[in-house]
């Protein structure tokens, strides 16, 4: 067997349909989608993929389960108001990211705001607007008693709790031992005190134990903890918990070897704390919020060659997209190892003639990797270079700025 049919692979991104050797987006072939564009590099998400994505969670979960949009994920508005009409909520993490929630037309009573270090600025507006705060310091709550005091306006609170356990098997890191985000389960006690005292208007817990996770079991395990904590901590609630966070963390396979998370255990479980809400906490809902997962295998990232060298003996395909836009498949956001995102040439789908190649940017330092020594169809200047798993952290994430080049677009297709 020779080497290339041993090595790990990516998980088939069989998503986008493939007609004529071009990839379909939104049932567009892909040169004739670039030309609509009229330009690249762009970024392309595929509303009725979201429909689907969407529809298929709410089959596997339990019916009553609350899914929010995490919309840190993928920000750009018309993908947020298309979301805003399938899931059951919005959760935001900074007022820019609330007014969009806001131009959405979703409910404000069900967008819900975290992250660490809220200005007093954003405070303010989310109290105006009505929306939950997950309060995650004891500062935020004397800043939330103070707008009450100066206002009358009374903030709708949950308390994120920072866990004493991680998610295991996390890209992610963002709960358990010392953490910026949320209040250490501790000090929670004290936190609800305060929220007592400062006549708020008290939810629920909020919990976010990480990322990125592919570990069906891990995720349940962590959301297990989440509730048994959630529990414990009930005997200091100020109020009856009305609203319970059990955070996300569902994972999408980018690399080789990663595979789509089987939903089952995770909705197995999830049907078991539905069962037990009902009983330990009536009339609450169960919330569960995601942002790669309803967004990241709807996009792409398209960027066209502009120059085919060959260096010592390799190929580099030198494009018009780059870290700059897509610092996630670049390496460089978050990744110990660099390892590939599923990369294809888009318009040569059905091409029997393959290559390896480096894929670069056009930017001036060896960062700048889209792909690096990958089996692709041959490809030449002019050809589109696809970059798959790309609808979530991908422009929203990126130094756009840096070395100048020009802007890139979204769209909606
Ligand atoms: C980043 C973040 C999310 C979304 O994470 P995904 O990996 O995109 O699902 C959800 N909740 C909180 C609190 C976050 O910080």
């Amino acid at each position: 067997m020779p080497a290339s049919e041993r090595a790990p692979r990516h998980a088939p991104m069989d998503q986008f349909a493939v007609q004529d050797g071009e990839l379909l987006v939104g049932g567009i072939p892909l040169t004739r989608l670039a030309a609509r564009v009229g330009q690249t590099p762009f970024y392309a998400y595929d509303r009725q993929l979201l429909t689907r994505r969407v529809e298929t969670l709410r089959a596997a979960l339990p019916v009553t389960l609350k899914i929010h949009y995490a919309m840190k994920a993928n920000p750009m508005p018309a993908l947020v108001g298309h979301l805003a009409g399938l899931v059951d909520g919005i959760d935001v993490a900074s007022g820019g990211e609330l007014k969009i929630a806001l131009d959405s037309g979703v409910d404000p009573r069900d967008i819900s705001f975290a992250g660490p270090g809220k200005s007093e600025a954003d405070l303010c507006r989310a109290v105006a607007a009505g929306i939950l705060i997950n309060v995650e310091s004891f500062r935020e709550v004397a800043e939330l008693a103070r707008i009450h005091a100066r206002t009358g306006d009374v903030a709708r609170v949950a308390a994120r709790v920072n866990p004493g356990f991680d998610l295991k098997g996390s890209g992610v890191r963002m709960g358990g031992g010392a953490k910026p985000f949320g209040v250490d389960a501790e000090q929670v006690p004290g936190l609800l005190a305060e929220i007592g005292r400062a006549g708020l208007d008290f939810e629920g817990f909020h919990f976010f134990a990480g990322a990125q996770n592919l570990k069906a079991e891990a995720i349940a395990e962590a959301q297990r903890r989440s509730y048994d904590l959630a529990r414990t901590l009930a005997a200091s609630i100020p109020a009856p918990v009305r609203a319970l966070n059990l955070g996300g963390g569902f994972g999408i396979p980018y690399f080789p070897g990663e595979l789509p998370l089987d939903l089952a255990p995770i909705a197995a479980n999830l049907d078991e704390l539905s069962r037990r809400a009902a009983r330990d906490f009536p009339g609450a809902e169960l919330v569960i919020e995601l942002g790669r997962y309803l967004v990241g295998e709807a996009g792409l990232y398209v960027a066209r060659i502009v120059d085919r060298k060959v260096s010592r003996g390799q190929v580099f395909l030198v494009t018009d997209g780059g870290l700059h836009h897509h610092l996630s498949a670049s390496g460089n956001f978050g990744q110990v190892i660099r390892k590939n995102y599923p990369v294809v040439i888009g318009n040569r789908m059905a091409s029997p003639e393959r290559e390896t190649a480096t894929v670069t940017g056009p930017l001036c330092t060896p960062l700048d990797l889209l792909a690096e020594r990958m089996d692709l169809a041959r490809a030449e200047i002019g050809d589109l270079v696809v970059v798959h798993q790309s609808g979530a952290y991908g422009l929203t994430a990126s130094p756009q700025a840096f070395l100048a080049h020009p802007a890139c677009v979204e769209v909606l297709v």
